[in-house]
């Protein structure tokens, strides 16, 4: 989509420090990272949040997208201390880049509940 930082980015043409992509997905390092380790989801293909995966081809759009976030978890060396994966959605859930993305946080302790 014209104007969307994350499609752009998952097109390369911006450079992140991308750290895993196929043709379905990509994971790049947050520009402003809240964590030791703190890495973006990405679907490749525009979807503005996760109330917009709808329908079969959405749902399993979803599962993948999050398997792939556990792989990339895991190649980070998160599997022992654990992580969290959050997906922000819309004005109350403080998403400000509407292009759904995961985040995944590791390398120290997370607190509940989030702010
Ligand atoms: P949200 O607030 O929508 O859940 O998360 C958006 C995230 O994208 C933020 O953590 C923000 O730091 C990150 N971000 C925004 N613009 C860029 C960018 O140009 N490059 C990278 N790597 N991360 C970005
Ligand atoms: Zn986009």
């Amino acid at each position: 989509m014209a104007d969307c930082i994350f499609c752009k980015i998952a097109n390369g043409e911006i450079n992140a420090g991308v750290v895993r992509k196929t043709p379905e997905f990509v994971a790049f390092r947050d520009i402003k990272p809240v964590a030791p380790t703190h890495v973006l989801v990405v679907p490749t293909a525009h979807l503005s949040a996760v109330r917009d995966a709808k329908g079969d081809a959405g749902h399993r759009t979803l599962g993948r997208m999050l398997a792939f976030a556990a792989e990339v978890a895991a190649e980070l060396g998160l599997d022992s201390g654990g992580y969290r994966i959050v997906t922000n959605t819309g004005r109350d859930g403080g998403q400000s880049v509407d292009h759904l993305h995961l985040h995944v946080l590791g390398g120290r302790p997370m607190t509940w509940p989030p702010g």
